[in-house]
């Protein structure tokens, strides 16, 4: 017998046993009294107190009894608990006072009600020795608290095969009596639980990890890892770096180990074949790349979903990649040219509005080709870019050195799509078409500079 039930029952039988005795006390206290001061009428009544206050008085003992047997089968009847014992301490103290209002047996029951905790045979679910404890009205419910956590783990996990399904955390369960108050059901524990609480974590990066596999490996999207690391450059990750991980952990984690068997791919790899029949920054596809496939078995260990541990089990290669052949040019641009040569290619689509050579205006440098604000300027030929800029009345100006003593020069344009520095492949978009500078129009002003004069861009040109 535990506590609680035996103050209720030290309680009953106070009021069953000792209750005639302290009447016939008060009595013959009450008949001495009248004896003295028969102006006043004295009674014996008694005083309810619930852990050490004061409720009220009632006439009798029996009152109290009856209102307390009634308030237990209210409470069996909400609960459907059999009660075993009151949590609070409830006492009834004879008085010897003039008579004054007494509380009905309704009104105490009302009372009890409201102030009493029941206790009943129930059970306990204990997380990391008393870090959490919730209470169930059997050690069923309990039972069925850590069959749901389980069984959501275990939601959605596919053709895995699972190895082992535990809880992180120690959870005990135990029976014994509980507060009725308390009592919860499965369903509003299992929501508390997963509701969780706020836990900072972090994770520091290792070698050969990228923003990507730390979000995989965290069960977090990238775009949630990026929203918790809002200063991180994900293409720019150092190892020893700290990552915030942040988010809602349950209160009880299942660990879940599984194997699964996933396809992947295997990358192909590219062969380059140098040639000289196409000019240097020239590529050309010989045969295309195949990836290939293979089947990989992993034992994973996942907490609250998030993937904490991955081995590789087995592989099996169904198909092999096939590399991918590539020529790549060697051959240098001619310095010499005879019209029509083909060595570099037209910058822009359109026409030649103004061509190189003397006009009434003066000297003409280069071609004028007419277009569009916006069309896409293309590289001549494959080089280095080494002006980017604003230059005088070319306006944004665009020069790239091919090597061998030449260069070409794109000028008016209204946008850059590269930089000083940049290498650049034959017929990659370098800038677009504009009206900057000294200019009448959008066009594009074309030259061709060999060991430093302009040449007629139209004997290079395809
Ligand atoms: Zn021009």
């Amino acid at each position: 017998m535990n506590n609680l039930t035996a103050k209720f029952k030290e309680f009953k039988s106070f009021i069953e046993e000792k209750g005639n005795k302290k009447y016939m006390i008060g009595a013959v206290a009450a008949t001495a009294v009248v004896a003295v001061l028969s102006v006043f009428t004295l009674n014996t009544s008694y005083s309810l107190e619930i852990d050490g206050n004061v409720v009220g008085q009632v006439a009798s003992k029996s009152v109290v009894t009856e209102a307390m047997n009634e308030a237990q089968e209210a409470a069996e009847a909400a609960y459907g608990l059999d009660v075993v014992a009151v949590y609070n301490t409830v006492e009834v103290k004879a008085v010897h006072n003039i008579a004054k209002d007494t509380l009905t047996e309704e009104e105490v029951a009302a009372v009890i009600n409201e102030q009493v905790d029941w206790v009943a045979a129930g059970a306990t679910l204990n997380v990391n020795n008393g870090e959490y404890k919730f209470t169930v009205a059997t050690v069923e419910d309990g039972q069925a608290v850590l069959d749901m956590l389980k069984e959501g783990a275990l939601a959605n996990q596919g053709d895995a095969t699972i190895k082992s399904v535990e809880f992180l955390e120690d959870v005990t369960l135990e029976s014994g009596n509980v507060k009725i108050g308390d009592v919860q059901t499965p369903a509003e524990i299992v929501a508390t639980v997963q509701a969780g609480k706020e836990a900072i974590k972090t994770h520091t990066v290792a070698k050969g990890e990228s923003f990507w596999t730390v979000a995989k490996n965290h069960g977090v999207t990238v775009s949630e890892l990026q929203k918790l690391n809002p200063d991180v450059n994900p293409d720019r990750l150092k190892i020893g770096q700290v990552l915030n991980l942040t988010w809602l952990e349950p209160l009880i984690n299942v660990v879940v180990v599984k194997e699964v068997t996933v396809e992947e791919s295997i990358a192909y790899a590219t062969e380059y074949k140098e040639t000289a029949n196409l000019y240097r920054g020239e590529t050309q596809v010989v045969k295309k790349g195949t990836n290939g496939k293979k089947m990989v078995t992993y034992e994973v260990k996942e907490t609250s979903g998030a993937v904490v541990e991955k081995t590789t089990l087995n592989e099996i290669v169904i198909s092999e990649p096939v590399s991918a052949v590539v020529n790549k040019g060697t051959k240098a641009v001619a310095l010499s040219s005879r019209s029509g040569d083909g060595i570099l290619n037209w910058p822009m689509s359109g026409k030649i509005t103004s061509p190189y050579g003397t006009r009434s205006s003066g000297f003409h440098s280069g071609i004028d080709i007419g277009g569009k604000i916006g069309r896409g300027v293309y590289s001549a030929a494959g080089g280095k870019v080494v002006l980017a800029s604003w230059y005088y009345a070319y306006g944004n100006c665009i020069l790239i050195d091919h090597g061998n003593g030449m260069k070409t020069r794109y000028a008016h344009l209204s946008a850059y799509k590269v930089k000083v520095g940049d290498t650049v492949e034959r017929g990659q978009l370098i800038g677009l078409c504009g009206n900057t500078g000294r200019s009448t129009g959008p066009h594009l002003h074309f030259e061709v500079i060999v060991n430093g004069s302009t040449k007629n861009p139209i004997n290079y040109l395809k």
